[in-house]
């Protein structure tokens, strides 16, 4: 039976629940509970067959029409006396489903840590087990794991956490058991929280004077929403100028959103933010357990941790006073959801403080054209570090012809030279390789069949360790090696190219008396191998270090003063019209890596096309007038950032498949959009056979961004409804890569 109001109309919420789909649902409450209710708090409700969390995004007026496309029914309960999201935060939740076009419940729900989503009690953690009989070990005898759970206990008087005796070996029954003894109590801690005086645990550096004119301008626009790009190359201060505007911010008891790449959240990162200011920093990235995750969303939603330090998906955590937001790295590609909700953390960055009025930093060593743009046309101010600070200078840039270069084992004789030199000079080497593996290729020396992934578009990688394989590194296929050319029988099969499994053992074999440290994700899966790796570094030890893309950013190695990139081409052979400005930046902020310390560094690149463009201007001018360059193409070209690109891709059993289906949208977008948006496709993705599915692109731009979403809306909606069983679609606004 519905429960009707005065008006014979029930009581009615609109609820987000995290379903694929674009609608939110409305259903109903008693009187009691829709006064109670709160745009913001979780609900508990049938959807189908299923028990689900969603988010009350609306309660509507009492005499509201009912909507007929939906069944009515009643909530399961209130989970929240209290909306858990602010206002501005709703706002830029229900914008980031509208402008990304993915389901609102989907997206609500990535604001919320897993288990608040799971609907377990807002309080969950202010439950702690605390020791109430101090004196209890000759009653524990007989329980070793009694004995356990107490000797813990005892040296924790302010209450332990379930979930991290649980982690300790301590099961919950033994904690009840004791509670039943009179020995333990679970109880809620204390939760009265004043936030703390600002206090700093270390003097700023004294500005120079780029770094206070870009600090003075930054506090001039405090609480306004104003946008800076911060364009400063490695070492020139940047993390200087962030610390010295934060100062201001925090003294005014705000709270400063520092968002970071994925890899660049490294200890010492943190330790820099630590050991300037003394307050409760809350951390959150991909790699805290539930119980963490919780503990460090809450401590930012209530105003507790001034200063909140995290990957992409922080810039979705509620905050109680954001007065500053940071972003670091800013070009860096981590930024951008790959998949399912594709967002752009600096995207929604800049909206979140246009909403809270307040100013945002964008800082990098190789600001993203992107930016650039937005410099151009005066929606960031520019502003600029021009020199190192303190003492270390920039590398300089040599350029090695791997055409003419007498080369060992893919290795320059000029580089292996230098590199020599610097070990001699008890300095370290990093070598850079962005493939990992032995070889990219197993090829048969008589009749050239190549080892292919059967599943894939693709060749497989052979690796040596910690076993002989085949690996394919798109779908994850692992083979044997065959012992013979399946074509011709030939048993000579070559590796052919080189991996850094494989530069790794000629790099040993030329330089049999110094230690060679591998760091790519094979070398560095075991939990702690990358710090020991990194404390390594930090001895002054002559080394080489050789690795892949986990090495190229935001690390600090004092000692290296040679970085060498061995294939600098691969970046530029894709397709990708984005493929010059990833491989610019990853030159810089490979070189960024050398010299910082004292000794004065230098940069070696190996190429087969010394002559590209990129090179000429990258290195004979500078990053910028690369990126000012490669401005003038776009806008000649017309390709973003001079016109709005959205990416739909289709996965299906066939070509054909994607083809047919794809065919149809297209026409149909076509007669709907009046020629506002430049249509280019179906084409077959780069990589077009993935894992046995077939993948196809449909590009689409338009040089109106609002009439692209317009046009986008209707069109996308309709799409995903009429899908043929055996495909999948999805939509990436702004994207950054198109494979
Ligand atoms: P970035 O973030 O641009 O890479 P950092 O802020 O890390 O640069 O600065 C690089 C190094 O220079 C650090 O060791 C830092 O302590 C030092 N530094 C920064 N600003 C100054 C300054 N004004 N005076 C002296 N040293 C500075
Ligand atoms: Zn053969
Ligand atoms: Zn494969």
């Amino acid at each position: 039976m519905p429960i009707t109001s005065s008006h014979s109309l029930p009581f009615r919420i609109r609820v987000a629940v995290p379903v694929h789909l674009y609608d939110c649902f409305d259903y109903v409450v008693t009187e009691a509970q829709y006064q109670q209710a709160s745009v913001g708090a979780r609900v508990a409700v049938s959807f189908g067959r299923q028990n689900l969390v969603g988010i009350i995004t609306e309660k509507l007026a009492p005499d509201a029409p009912i909507d007929p496309r939906f069944q009515l029914k009643p909530i399961q309960a209130l989970l929240d006396e209290t909306s858990l999201l602010d206002t501005q935060m709703l706002k830029l939740l229900i914008w980031s489903a509208q402008y990304y076009l993915f389901p609102i419940g989907e997206v609500l729900h990535s604001a919320f840590p897993t288990l608040l989503r799971q609907g377990k009690p807002y309080d969950l953690l202010a439950h702690t087990w605390h020791l109430i009989d101090f004196d209890a070990e000759a009653k524990l005898k007989s329980s070793i794991p009694q004995q356990e759970a107490y000797k813990i206990l005892k040296l924790q008087p302010q209450g332990t956490l379930e979930s991290i005796l649980n982690l300790s070996g301590i099961q919950t029954k033994t904690l009840r058991t004791l509670e039943k003894k009179g020995i333990v109590k679970y109880e809620l801690a204390n939760q009265n929280f004043s936030p703390e005086p600002l206090q700093l645990s270390q003097m700023p550096l004294k500005a120079n004077e780029d770094q206070q004119s870009a600090i003075h301008k930054i506090l001039k626009a405090q609480h306004q929403f104003k946008g800076f790009l911060l364009d400063g190359v490695t070492g020139s201060g940047k993390t200087e100028v962030y610390l010295q505007v934060m100062h201001e911010v925090l003294k005014q008891g705000k709270q400063v959103l520092v968002l970071v790449p994925e890899i660049g959240l490294t200890p010492q990162t943190i330790a820099r933010f630590q050991s300037r200011f003394h307050v409760h920093i809350a951390l959150l990235h991909s790699g805290l357990n539930d119980a963490k995750r919780l503990q460090a969303w809450q401590h930012a939603q209530t105003g507790k941790a001034s200063i909140i330090l995290g990957t992409r998906s922080a810039i979705y955590t509620p905050l109680l006073h954001l007065g500053l937001i940071i972003l670091d790295e800013e070009h860096d590609l981590s930024f951008k959801q790959q998949d399912s909700f594709r967002y752009h953390a600096r995207d929604v960055a800049l909206y979140r403080a246009y909403l809270h009025q307040c100013p945002i930093i964008l800082g990098s060593a190789t600001p993203s054209i992107d930016s650039y743009a937005l410099v151009e046309q005066g929606k960031l101010t520019h502003l600029e570090l021009n020199q190192r600070a303190g003492n270390a200078h920039l590398p300089k840039v040599h350029l090695l012809d791997l055409k003419t270069a007498r080369k060992q084992q893919g290795i320059s004789q000029i580089l292996i030279e230098q590199i020599e030199k610097r070990l001699q000079r008890k300095e370290q080497v990093l070598i850079f390789l962005n493939r990992r593996g032995y070889a990219p290729v197993l090829i048969c020396e008589q009749c050239a069949w190549q080892a292919n992934c059967p599943h894939c578009d693709a060749r497989f990688t052979l690796h040596l360790k910690p076993y002989q394989h085949l690996h394919c590194h798109h779908c994850g296929l692992i083979q044997r090696i065959p012992d013979a050319c399946p074509q011709c029988n030939h048993t000579q099969l070559k590796p052919l190219g080189m991996g850094t499994a494989k530069i790794e053992e000629s790099l040993q074999a030329l330089f049999p008396d110094f230690p060679v440290l591998r760091v790519d994700r094979d070398s560095t899966s075991k939990v702690g191998s990358w710090q020991k790796i990194n404390d390594q570094i930090h001895q002054s030890q002559p080394l080489i270090l050789l690795g892949t893309q986990m090495l190229a950013k935001g690390h600090h190695f004092p000692y290296v003063t040679l970085v060498a990139i061995l294939d600098i081409d691969s970046g530029l052979l894709s397709v990708d019209f984005r493929a010059t400005e990833r491989t610019a930046q990853l030159i810089v902020q490979v070189s960024g890596r050398a010299g910082r310390g004292e000794h004065k560094g230098e940069v070696y690149l190996q190429s087969l096309r010394p002559d590209h463009p990129l090179f000429t201007t990258l290195i004979n001018k500078d990053y910028r007038s690369f990126a000012m360059q490669t401005l003038k193409e776009r806008q000649l070209a017309q390709m973003p950032p001079f016109r709005y690109a959205a990416l739909v891709r289709s996965q299906a059993r066939s070509s054909e498949q994607n083809q047919d289906y794809l065919q149809q949208l297209v026409q149909q977008l076509k007669t709907i959009s009046n020629n506002e948006i430049d249509i280019w496709g179906p084409i077959p993705a780069p990589m077009e056979r993935k894992a046995n599915r077939h993948h196809a692109h449909v590009l689409l731009l338009a040089h109106n961004r609002a009439r692209l979403h317009y046009y986008l809306r209707s069109w996308w909606c309709d799409a995903i409804k009429t899908l043929p069983s055996g495909m999948k679609l999805s939509i990436d606004i702004d994207p950054q890569e198109l494979n």
